[in-house]
């Protein structure tokens, strides 16, 4: 049997049972090893039945002592079966699982794991699990047993077996393809061992052994595969940029002088542009620290260097804002900028796209509409897309076919810890803008329940009345039956004839049409609307420097990072601006959360207590933002070995070695076997 053999050349696995091993994503035997427990359930300590403990898991080896027996009681089948040791019996029983009476025979010994019970006066095992004790070796019972991740049809017990069975005949031929002087670096056990004891530890010794080598392994081996797409996308033969003094200019046409983080980045810019190498740099910044304001200084300098520069935003309403800002910066320059949006008429829309296939289009702002296959550019130099913590790896892969010969940046309003960005984001160059303009100011934050609601608004009344403006956020559109929160529908009925009366309150939402949308964001960024009720849509990037409070309904809510975002929708100007965060929640995370909004305006700080909350999956939304689906690693919690995986990865792709070096081969493969099936990448 080889590991690359599909599973039904497994003993006992026939076209069905292979189906639904297909289903758990099991292909192969080499997959089947592969499915690592979810949890382990200790059952190493074993029980005589005078032992039980009440309320308790017990593990116990028993004789069937009678012929095993249905009743029906209403709709409910209940199997009995009396049990027995050398220490007394006792009634196991099983609700609604007849076919049990068949699967357990008289005088026949079996291990048992189940809830004991006493209940008047009656004493039970409640649905025990239980395995043949035929002098084969135990699974089920008596030491550390592994909980695997099913699908209907296939059990705990089945997959177990399977796994037992397989494992024993492959074990010899697992083969071991972390470099020795790696392994003994990082103390890290043989294949063989960690593989057999993450499905059946030994102990608990041996399962933290097993455990630390696959997870080092499984990061490892991402890292290389990174550094490999990386590799790949590191291609020559970009176009060369002029620097025609562009800092300073940028500055002078902006009216201000950028800080030393964003002067560093764009030094960091100039340098890729200037070689012939392919730029792939990632922009991290938190919201306001001008991540923008350089993305101009590098779209100026590929215009001026006779190429076209294109600017991706999320959201129209993002790519209409930074249409205006763009306009206005290039403006100084006597270069014309264009918006291609969704929503245009299908004939402007071929007149922008005619524009930009010859070459007329120098700077071209948009929606995803503009890497779509229709668009074609005459010789486009820059790719931007903004907002990026929305796209995943595939979308950035799409990305930079679109833009073949093309430099790319990518912002980010999400700062992540280093160690995580370089696995997010492992194919690309990464600049941090750790620093926000001068004078910026602390934004007031205040968490308060909704017993504070006519104060609140009250104060965002006071606030408009001095000629501010306010943003409320709801979570919802319209009010749900099943979901308690806020909906901007209700609130908008309940404020503008009572608190708001007399005020230019309107709502915001995702089911609105584009041009609707884009009027109401209009209004209230030239100041007709006061108040703007509204869903997470104004989450990104909106500038409205004239808007001072914040106010989010339903905090809980909301993740630590997207209330970060929504706060830096205030505080663009020169007024004192306030976030108001309202919720009833009285538990733990969100009391949690709402401490360190309070406490601090960090976007890092905030991502890395936000990430400790919720986890990785969570945090990124998973697959959407293109983490790659880990088996074992937790990237949160394993955040020590992903440190040392990836300083040894760093370390082993200094040179070639690792690729042409035949020793390294079967590690080679296996980057290659996870990761770039078909040169494409598979994450
Ligand atoms: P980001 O894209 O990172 O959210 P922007 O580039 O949009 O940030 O900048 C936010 C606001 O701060 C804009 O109004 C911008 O003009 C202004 N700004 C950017 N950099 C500076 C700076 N160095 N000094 C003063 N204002 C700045
Ligand atoms: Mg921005």
């Amino acid at each position: 049997m080889l590991l690359s053999d599909p599973v039904t050349s497994i003993k006992g696995v026939g076209e069905k049972k292979a189906q639904l091993l297909n289903h758990l994503g099991i292909f192969t035997v080499g997959g089947l090893i592969e499915h690592f427990p979810r949890e382990y359930d200790d059952r190493s300590e074993v029980r005589k039945i005078s032992d039980f403990v009440e309320d308790e898991e017990n593990t116990f080896f028993a004789w069937v002592d009678a012929v095993p027996e249905n009743v029906h009681i209403g709709k409910m089948a209940i199997t009995k079966v009396k049990l027995k040791d050398d220490t007394g019996s006792i009634n196991a029983v099983w609700y609604n699982q007849p076919y049990i009476k068949n699967a357990v025979k008289k005088d026949e010994e079996y291990i048992f794991t189940g809830e004991y019970r006493k209940r008047n006066g009656r004493r039970e095992i409640i649905s025990p699990e239980f395995e043949r004790a035929d002098g084969r070796e135990v699974l089920g019972g008596g030491r550390i047993v592994p909980v695997y991740h099913l699908t209907s049809g296939i059990s705990q017990k089945v997959l177990r077996s399977l796994i037992k069975m397989t494992l024993t005949e492959v074990k010899a031929q697992l083969p071991d393809f972390m470099p020795l002087s790696i392994r003994k670096k990082y103390c890290l056990c043989e294949r063989n061992f960690a593989v057999s004891n993450i499905h059946f530890p030994e102990n608990s010794e041996s399962f933290f052994m097993a455990r630390r080598r696959l997870v080092f392994e499984e990061l490892f081996v991402l890292q290389l595969a990174l550094f490999e797409i990386k590799g790949l996308s590191e291609r020559s033969g970009g176009p060369v940029f002029k620097n025609n003094n562009i800092l300073a200019r940028t500055q002078k046409a902006l009216g201000f002088d950028f800080t030393a983080a964003q002067k560093k980045v764009v030094k960091e810019i100039i340098n890729d542009t200037s070689s012939k190498n392919l730029m792939n740099r990632l922009i991290q910044g938190d919201v306001g620290s001008g991540k923008t304001a350089v993305a101009m200084a590098a779209a100026l300098m590929a215009v001026e260097s006779g190429f076209q520069a294109a600017l991706m935003a999320p959201t129209e309403v993002l790519a209409s804002q930074h249409y205006e800002s763009f306009k206005q910066f290039f403006e100084n320059f006597g270069i014309e900028v264009y918006l291609l949006k969704g929503s245009l008429k299908k004939r402007e829309k071929d007149m922008v796209k005619a524009d930009i296939a010859d070459g007329k289009v120098k700077m071209v702002i948009g929606t995803h509409a503009i890497i779509q296959k229709d668009v074609e550019f005459d010789n486009l130099g820059l790719v931007i897309t903004d907002e990026q913590h929305r796209f995943g790896v595939n979308q950035r892969n799409i990305l930079s076919q679109k833009a073949e010969n093309a430099h790319v940046i990518v912002m980010t309003a999400t700062p992540i810890p280093r160690t995580l960005a370089l696995i997010l984001y492992g194919d690309l160059d990464i600049s941090v803008i750790d620093e926000l303009p001068p004078g910026r100011q602390h934004i007031q934050t205040y968490a308060v329940n909704s017993s504070y609601h006519s104060r609140a608004y009250a104060f965002v009344r006071k606030e408009v009345e001095k000629g501010r403006q306010a943003y409320m956020v709801c979570p919802m559109i319209e009010e749900s039956d099943t979901i308690e929160a806020k909906a901007v529908d209700t609130m908008i009925k309940e404020v503008s004839q009572t608190e708001f009366e007399g005020l230019n309150v309107s709502v915001l939402h995702g089911k609105m049409k584009p041009d609707e949308k884009e009027s109401v964001m209009r209004d209230f960024a030239e100041g007709r609307i006061q108040i703007l009720i509204s869903t997470t849509v104004i989450e990104v990037g909106i500038n409205v420097p004239n808007a001072t409070i914040m106010l989010i309904e339903n905090a809980e809510r909301f993740g630590l990072s997207q209330l970060h975002q929504l706060r830096g929708r205030v505080g663009r100007g020169k007024h004192q601006s306030y976030c108001i965060l309202v919720t009833d929640s009285k538990s733990e995370q969100t009391r949690e959360r709402m401490k360190v909004m309070k406490k601090t305006n960090d976007g890092f700080e905030i991502s890395e207590t936000d990430l400790k909350l919720r986890g990785p999956g969570e945090f990124f939304g998973t697959r959407q933002h293109g983490v790659p689906q880990l088996k074992i690693a937790n990237l949160y919690k394993d955040s020590e070995i992903l440190k040392e995986a990836q300083e040894a990865a760093k370390k082993l792709n200094k040179d070639n070695v690792w690729r042409e070096n035949i020793d390294y081969e079967p590690l080679f493969r296996r980057v290659r076997e996870l990761f770039l099936q078909g040169g494409r990448i598979g994450i």
